[in-house]
């Protein structure tokens, strides 16, 4: 026989905290503080196991529930001298729903559960407190007739609300026991109104009503969302608890509050909490009155003029204090707890690991470690990698004062101040002459990427989270509020409209990316440090991950950051996005422009010394470090012109008719050039260009050296190989140029040669590609987009179906696809390490900066991932987490 039914209570208890997946977290936490001998009220669990019974069988309560629950009951009732539906010493519950993960959605709890007109008179003789017990049964039936029966609890809050603007009375807590029976009978009658029957007299009714809501929030909508949105499976169900009632609304020696072992928000070592004199349940979070603080430390901090527990309830207090402690020491964590007190009396409803900040959960564990209550892997284990984006920007001073003009989307993390600029023009200007600014615009488009640059942060008025300004902000790692609909920007008049303010250009504003709030004026910040707790964690993760994190970087200042982010190379350099800046772009566009390879050479030489100084300075900062290049990706139309005006700009400064240039821009032009003319390709087509990168790179190596003393191993990669030939014909070229610069420089360059992979074929040829290639990084971006055949700037207005429609549950673009993606990426580097043993392995799409994605590149053994140079501690903490599991 299956049993249902675990009881708690007396110092006893039929769970434990191990037992979440049968008793949820609530009911497993009560049994466990049970057990410990804490004062928690008696109570009992219908297990999961219950409610999953329950669903299969078309909603009827699984043979032998109703017999142990009232066993339970009875039980229940023997530990606190009280019958469940004695008309005379009425035992009440709460009736509590409690799943695995805490899960908002879930049915709310039902307080005073068996009062009905008879028991709340005997509750009010006994309890020689009238008030106290309407009190309890208004808000019985206001919360069982919302959560159990249907009846919005609106409909209640006007009914009191009207009552006590005629009675005069402010707060609940001065209406007299008569004046609640006056709104006691009020709320019967909505009830009968609205269902056409009267409000349940009868406790055991009352009770299966509430045991079978709870069982159906499960399957609720807001529930079904959230568990998807959180990737909670549906079998897992939902427990229920019932538990005798204490009161906290029994008068002044009479409170219910919430704590936290340590602070939530700043993980200072310091218990934090609230709590209401002479309230009951959420009384405290509800905001119906002011809370006051639990410690006299806090009281005084707050600067409140209400008196904390510790004042007010010495005794309770001291007892809450040991509890916490010990709570925190059996759990091993913060806690989060739910207390009442009755007539001085400490009784506790709640505990379970409190969520926190990233900086309290950094602070938390090392503070944990050092006291020994955790190891330093366990304190690596416990910060959430994702979380650590929240404090590597800049971010607002909590204590400061914000005068909020408009809210969009939370595009891109951080926060920024800088004046008002409706133009990149003038976001560049600006900038040049050393002021800050924020770059205001409708919408940005791929023109505007100067402007961004120069910005401290973007706030556009238009565009979701994958708009153009939220997708490039995010990649520069820029704060970013994107689709702020209640702002207007007037660009003619120079004016940012908001609600209550006209702001114009150069006026200060500061953008909030962690949560879309747009601010008036300059708000103090907090910089992003990896010091401190943050440092240590880092330090720790080090010690613990196998595989090497590098960054994606091509500029000074991006290698520099991830440098002090703790980089250990660089994975991928683009080149391509170093021809696109100053004059350069002028002699790309003669190159591209060029008839003849002759006329391409001469123009190609002009950049080689631009990209040899690009080079030396990356190896510089480097400092011996590996760093991986590769040759130019994009196909050549992107480097064109694209407006007239710039036709005509161009033309001039070549001195070529307009018309040519448009002629071999339309020669250029591809229906589908992400499949097209480019990557290994235009090697194959124009190896000069091949040739002038080879050069630059190892010309580069040999000046880097000799000036840090220290050797530079660069390596070369080839993209967008498919077929091996295409490999060893630009491998070629590059040995060759190789030779040459050694010959001339008489230094001996040490470099590989390798590629990415990052198309189906290639994978499957690895075997054979290995052969020529000394290392394989994988492009999980393009492998991506041609493995499922889905264009990435295409994807995000049919990807969002499929995922509501759940045929895909992440998009593979963030989160590697581990089934066909990842098993290409398993199949290339077992081919590859068989072909040549010790092939350098890693990964440089945007999935190595991907917490999920690095525990499938651990799994598979890469040796390395590599990401923005934000998202570097990231992957280090992610690396260590996935190596600890592995
Ligand atoms: P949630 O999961 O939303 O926090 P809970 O089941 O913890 O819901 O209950 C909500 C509130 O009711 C909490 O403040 C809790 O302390 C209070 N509460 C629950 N059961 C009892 C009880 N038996 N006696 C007194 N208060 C209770
Ligand atoms: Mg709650
Ligand atoms: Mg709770």
């Amino acid at each position: 026989m299956t049993k249902w039914v675990y009881s708690f209570g007396d110092g006893k208890a039929e769970g434990r905290a191990g037992d979440r997946n049968l008793l949820g977290g609530k009911g497993a936490n009560l049994a466990e503080m049970s057990s410990l001998g804490l004062p928690v009220p008696p109570g009992f669990t219908i297990t999961t196991e219950a409610c999953n019974t329950y669903f299969e069988k078309e909603e009827k309560y699984p043979e032998g529930l109703k017999d142990e629950v009232e066993k339970a009951l009875a039980e229940v009732g023997r530990i606190v001298g009280r019958k469940f539906g004695d008309r005379q010493n009425s035992l009440l519950v709460s009736v509590r729903s409690g799943a695995r993960a805490s899960m908002p959605g879930m049915m709310d709890t039902v307080l005073n559960l068996g009062l009905n007109d008879e028991t709340v008179k005997a509750l009010a003789e006994e309890s020689g407190d009238e008030r106290f017990a309407y009190d309890s049964y208004r808000r019985f039936i206001q919360m069982y007739s919302d959560v159990v029966l249907g009846v919005d609890h609106g409909n209640f809050e006007e009914i009191l609300e009207d009552e006590k603007a005629k009675l005069g009375h402010d707060l609940d807590t001065e209406l007299t026991a008569a004046e609640w029976r006056a709104v006691i009978d009020l709320y019967k009658a909505k009830v009968k109104e609205e269902l056409g029957e009267p409000f349940p007299q009868e406790p055991q009714a009352q009770l299966w009503g509430a045991i079978g809501a709870v069982f159906s929030s499960w399957m609720n909508q807001r529930a079904i969302t959230y568990r998807r949105l959180h990737d909670i499976p549906e079998s897992w169900g939902t427990a229920v608890n019932v538990q005798a009632m204490v009161f906290g609304n029994l008068g002044d020696d009479s409170a219910t509050g919430v704590a936290f072992t340590r602070n939530p928000s700043t993980g200072d070592n310091q218990l934090y909490g609230e709590f209401l004199v002479n309230a009951q349940g959420e009384d405290v979070v509800a905001g119906i009155r002011t809370p006051q603080n639990i410690t006299e430390a806090a009281r005084q901090a707050a600067g409140s003029d209400k008196p904390s527990l510790e004042k007010v309830m010495p005794d309770a207090f001291a007892s809450f204090v040991d509890i916490s402690s010990r709570l925190e020491s059996h759990y091993r964590d913060m806690q989060d707890l739910e207390f009442t007190i009755e007539r001085g009396k400490l009784w506790m409803l709640q505990t379970r690991n409190g969520k926190r900040t990233a900086r309290a959960a950094m602070k938390i564990a090392v503070d944990m470690a050092a006291e020994g209550l955790i190891s330093k892997e366990e304190a690596v284990q416990r910060v959430e990698p994702a979380s650590l984006d929240q404090l590597l920007h800049p971010t607002i001073d909590p204590d400061a004062k914000r005068d909020v003009i408009g809210i969009g989307l939370p595009a891109s993390p951080g926060a920024a101040t800088g004046e008002i600029v409706f133009s990149s023009e003038a976001a560049e200007e600006a900038k040049k002459a050393g002021r800050k600014v924020i770059l205001v615009r409708v919408e940005t488009s791929p023109e505007d990427i100067h402007g961004m640059h120069a910005a401290e942060g973007i706030l556009t008025t238009r565009g979701g989270m994958t708009s153009h300004a939220a997708v490039v902000a995010r990649g520069m790692g820029k704060p970013c509020v994107s689709g702020a609909g209640s702002l207007r920007v007037d660009y003619r008049k120079g004016e940012l409209i908001a609600a209550g303010a006209t702001l114009k250009a150069g006026d200060l504003i500061t953008i909030d990316g962690g949560n879309g709030q747009v601010l008036k004026g300059e708000v103090a910040m907090l910089q992003p440090e990896l010091s401190g707790d943050f440092a240590a964690i880092m330090e720790w993760a080090d010690q613990i991950r196998r595989m090497k994190v590098r960054t994606n970087a091509e500029t000074p200042a991006d290698a520099r950051t991830a440098r002090s982010f703790g980089a250990e190379g660089i994975g991928l350099c683009r080149t391509e996005h170093m021809f696109f800046e100053g004059d350069r772009i002028v002699a790309m566009r003669e190159m591209i422009l060029a008839d003849t390879e002759e006329g391409r050479r001469a123009a190609l030489a002009k950049l080689l010394p631009m990209q040899r100084s690009d080079f030396v300075e990356l190896f510089e900062i480097m400092a011996g470090l590996p760093v991986t290049i590769r040759l130019l990706d994009p196909p050549l139309h992107e480097f064109l012109p694209k407006t007239e005006e710039e036709i005509a700009e161009v033309a001039k400064a070549m001195g070529v008719s307009a018309d040519k240039l448009r002629q071999r821009t339309e020669a250029l032009h591809e229906f589908n050039p992400m499949l097209g003319h480019r990557g290994c390709r235009l090697a194959v087509s124009y190896p000069e260009i091949a040739e002038m990168q080879a050069q630059a790179i190892f010309e580069a190596a040999a000046e880097a050296a000799r000036k840090t003393g220290s050797p530079v191993v660069p390596e070369v990669m080839v993209p967008l190989v498919g077929i091996v030939k295409e490999l060893e014909y630009v491998k070629q070229r590059i040995d060759d140029v190789a030779k040459k610069v050694m010959e001339k420089s008489g230094r001996k360059i040490d470099y590989l040669v390798g590629t990415m992979i990052e198309l189906p074929r290639a994978a499957l040829r690895a075997d054979a590609i290995a052969k020529d290639a000394e290392f394989f990084s994988f492009g999980t971006n393009d492998l991506t987009q041609t493995t499922f055949g889905i264009s990435r700037d295409d994807a995000a207005s049919f990807l969002e179906v499929y995922r509501k429609k759940d045929i895909i549950a992440q998009d593979p673009f963030v989160s590697l696809d581990v089934e066909g993606v990842g098993e290409l990426v398993r199949i290339a580097a077992e081919k590859g390490r068989a072909a040549r043993k010790g092939i350098k392995l890693g990964i440089c799409g945007e999935h190595g900066g991907d917490p999920s994605s690095i525990r499938f590149c651990e799994e598979v053994g890469l040796d390395y991932v590599s990401c923005s140079p934000f998202r570097v501690p990231i992957a280090r903490l992610a690396a260590a987490q996935a190596a600890a599991r592995s």
